[in-house]
This record gives C-alpha cells, sequence and structure tokens, in this order.
C-alpha cells in the first residue's frame, strides 16, 4: 500500500505544482493518468465489524471486487457460516458492492449481521446460500439512504430494506431479474414504494410535481 500512496502523494503534487507555475513541462497528464490508473488498482481500505462477534477487521478490496490471496482467505473466514462453521468464497460482484460502500461512506464502518448461510433451515435458493448476499448496516448513515443508492446505482441486485432489525441486505443476481423488497412482521413485502421513487428518473420527478401540485 504505502509505495502506491506515496507515488500517488508524488504524482498529485506534481501535478498542482506544475499547473500552478504553468510550466509547459507535459508531466502532469502523465502524472494524472497514473494516478487514476492506480486509483483503480488500489484496494479500497474497507472496514469491518462483526456484529455476533464483537470483533473489528480493516481489509483491502480493490473495486472490481478482487483482492489479494490472503484477504481472500481472511474474508472466507470472517464471512463463514456461524451455524456450520462452514466457509465459502464470497461472490465477487457482491465484493465489489461492498467495496463501493466503503469507498462511498469513508471512513464508516460496515457492520455485518450474516453473510454465508448454509445450514439446514436456510431456503435452497437464498443467496445467502450462495455466497452472494450480505446482511449489514453503516453506523451514522441511516439505512433508507443505503438502500435506495444500491437499488440507483446497480442492477442485477437483490436489496432487502429491514426497519425493524435495522440492516440492508444486498444481493448480486446476474442474470436474475432484479428484486427489491421491505421485511415487515415476518414477510417480504416486493415492489416497495421506495424501489420505485429511487429509480425514476429525475427530469419526470420534476416534470411530475407541479402536476400534483395543480391537482390535476
Ligand atoms: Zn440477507
Amino acid at each position: 500500500m504505502l509505495p502506491i500512496i506515496l507515488k500517488l502523494k508524488l504524482a498529485t503534487a506534481a501535478a498542482a505544482g506544475l499547473v500552478a507555475t504553468a510550466s509547459p513541462v507535459v508531466v502532469p497528464a502523465d502524472a494524472l493518468a497514473i494516478t487514476v490508473a492506480e486509483r483503480v488498482a488500489a484496494p479500497v481500505e474497507v472496514k469491518l465489524y462483526d456484529e455476533n462477534l464483537q470483533v473489528s477487521t480493516t481489509v483491502g478490496i480493490r473495486r472490481d471486487g478482487t483482492m489479494d490471496d490472503a484477504t481472500t482467505a481472511e474474508l472466507k473466514h470472517l464471512f463463514r457460516c456461524r451455524t456450520t462453521g462452514r466457509q465459502h468464497a464470497i461472490a465477487r460482484r457482491t465484493l465489489a458492492m461492498l467495496a463501493d460502500l466503503a469507498d462511498k461512506y469513508q471512513p464508516r464502518t460496515i457492520e455485518f449481521v450474516s453473510v454465508y448461510r448454509v445450514q439446514s433451515g436456510e431456503s435452497p435458493t437464498s443467496p445467502h446460500r450462495d455466497a452472494r448476499a450480505i446482511d449489514f448496516r453503516i453506523r451514522g448513515v441511516p439505512l433508507t439512504q443505503i438502500r435506495d443508492y444500491l437499488w440507483r446505482a446497480y442492477t442485477e441486485v437483490g436489496i432487502g430494506w429491514y426497519p425493524a432489525e435495522q440492516f440492508i441486505h444486498m444481493d448480486s443476481r446476474p442474470a436474475l431479474h432484479d428484486s427489491a423488497w421491505t421485511f415487515l412482521a415476518g414477510e417480504n413485502h416486493y415492489h416497495p414504494y421506495w424501489a420505485e421513487v429511487a429509480r425514476r428518473p429525475a427530469a419526470e420527478v420534476v416534470a411530475t410535481s407541479p402536476r400534483h401540485r395543480s391537482g390535476v
């Protein structure tokens, strides 16, 4: 990590200095290109808190959901099925979403409730059984904000809002239809109003507002 951060700082400083002095040297574009490329490749610092065992860990996950071998092993263990103890590599796209959230809400901690689940009683079609789902919250960020962001930013996902239990379920489901739900009184309520609103184009919201106001 350190050399990359150092190089980033140097590249940024060099670019800023050159811009400030309006130097004709053509280094800035190169320096910035390197900066962008390394930012994409550099892992996002993901701070995790295990709600059940009450332990904190920080791992590095790249924005594409990949990571080094040591971190892969660490996450498999961290996200293991808590009933059976079994471990499974978590879907790359789900981890990419996790890295995205960590980056977006930096420096907040992602508190995870449940990830891989294979105990008897877990539905055969559960994305948790497939190691594609994470139940979590981010302390200091309203669940509704996380929920709406994910639903707006991603497709081929399942996003569940659990207001009573205070967590968000997110899963990646390539080649399956998107699904949004609110879990209330022991049941999933699909096609919730919030999902419709979150994906409504901004222009449409603006266009419909006056009509509502005029009562047409
Ligand atoms: Zn879940």
